[in-house]
């Protein structure tokens, strides 16, 4: 196989992997300086976060972009007429050893489109990953797709080699999933999820007793949802994603903005904007909900079932709330100074191991960090000063954006007409 062919196929696959977000992305501009094989700038490199935090790059790209199914939302579906091109088993393995070696990249994630049966796509997935761990011996970080409808036995397998697997549900519910995947089948995506939930606790189970027990998907696993294909509400969303973090353990939902790729009357129009700044409040409230204490249903109800695009989800709580507030910074419990805009869980840790030594006031909670342009609305702290008791919610959001949105204009200005 030549050179050229391989960096033909590569440019495709890498190219076709970029709309999956389940492992975080981002592109590499790393060059190529002796034209060797691996120029990994605009070539699927990506970035991830290993079992114990730590960021890493990835080869990401699929193994083939044939599919034997017609979800309407995927580019790769079978119906779309694209240049397709499938790696064999040895090519993955082969550049991920070069680009691994040439620092490009420290792992290698790895999805597919699913070819003949989901059974043998999963097997040639893991054929990659068992290559490259006992016949390569590497040991860098493998994310590795789980093929919906793929069986128990190799989902077993596949959790031995890859970090972390995920199953993408894609549409966030059964109904919108009926129609624009009607090839799928809600249990698909359920079956290995709870595969891998499973195995991932008896192993872990196992390994108590039995010191040489392996690891099995040490990452854990994710799933990520397409937002803004289909008429769900932000709140369908976010009880969804709730489902999937309590039932499945996963370890991140991604949210990622529908990108036009088909003209289909089911669809958003061609050219239609990327719902960029729908998605950045969804990982805001998937924030809330996982670090701060949060339940769905304060957050987004049936009279308000989708998110204020104006203002994050947690000025928009506390605006809902007034009551509550203000609060006494030097007093008041963890929970509730997790609540106040403007603070973050480090913020509110500094807090308070600062105010068992004294009493903390304005210069203090700048000094920690606090965002006090927005917080100082709802707090008091070891001050007289506090001149915003009679504000009422409108006037408070007023002044927040007034200071805010110079910043918040240029960033999202065109996205902000759509919801105007
Ligand atoms: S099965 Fe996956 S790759 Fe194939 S069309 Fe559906 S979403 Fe795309």
């Amino acid at each position: 196989m030549s050179f050229e062919r391989i960096k033909e196929k590569l440019n495709i696959l890498a190219d076709a992997a970029k709309y999956d977000v389940s492992c975080s992305s981002s592109g590499s501009k790393r060059a190529n300086l002796n034209k060797g094989l691996g120029d990994s700038s605009g070539m699927g490199i990506c970035h991830s976060y290993t079992e114990d935090g730590r960021c890493v790059s990835l080869l990401k790209i699929l193994l083939t972009n044939y599919c034997i199914f017609d979800c309407a939302y995927c580019v790769t579906r079978k119906s779309n007429d694209i240049q397709r091109a499938a790696f064999k088993i040895q090519e993955v393995v082969d550049l991920t050893i070069n680009f691994y070696r040439r620092n490009y990249i420290e792992g290698l994630f790895l999805s597919s489109g699913i070819f003949k049966s989901p059974d043998y796509t999963m097997e040639r997935l893991i054929a990659v990953a068992k290559k490259l761990r006992t016949e390569e011996n590497f040991n860098g970080y493998i994310h590795l797709k789980s093929i919906p409808g793929a069986s128990d036995e190799l989902m077993r397998e596949a959790g031995l080699y890859a970090d972390r697997l995920s199953v993408n549900i894609e549409v966030p519910t059964i109904s919108g999933l009926k129609l624009l995947a009607p090839d799928k089948k809600h249990e698909d995506f359920i079956r290995p999820m709870l595969k891998v939930k499973n195995e991932i606790i008896q192993y872990k189970e196992e390994k108590k007793i039995i010191k040489s027990t392996p690891k099995y998907a040490p990452a854990g696993q994710s799933t990520q949802m397409i937002i803004g294909a289909t008429g769900e509400s932000d709140k369908d969303i976010m009880y969804s994603a709730t489902h999937y973090y309590k039932n499945y353990n996963m370890k991140r939902v991604y949210y990622s903005g529908y990108v036009p790729v088909a003209e289909d009357s089911r669809l958003p129009a061609i050219g239609t904007q990327v719902p960029m700044l729908r998605e950045n409040r969804l990982y805001q409230t998937d924030w809330l909900l996982r670090f701060y204490g949060f339940e769905v249903q304060e957050i987004l109800t049936n009279d308000q079932p989708n998110l204020d695009m104006d203002i994050d989800p947690k000025l928009g709580w506390a605006l809902r709330n007034l009551q509550h507030f203000p609060i006494d910074i030097n007093r008041a419990e963890m929970q509730m100074l997790a609540r106040v805009p403007g603070l973050g869980m480090k913020s509110v840790h500094k807090i308070i191991s600062s105010r068992r030594f004294r009493k903390l006031n304005w210069e203090h909670l700048k000094n920690i960090g606090v965002a006090l342009n927005r917080a100082k609305y709802f707090i008091v702290c070891d001050s007289s000063h506090w001149e915003h008791h009679d504000m009422d919610a409108d006037k408070i959001k007023g002044r927040i954006l007034q200071n805010s949105y110079g910043k918040f204009r240029k960033e999202y200005s065109s996205e902000l007409s759509l919801f105007n």
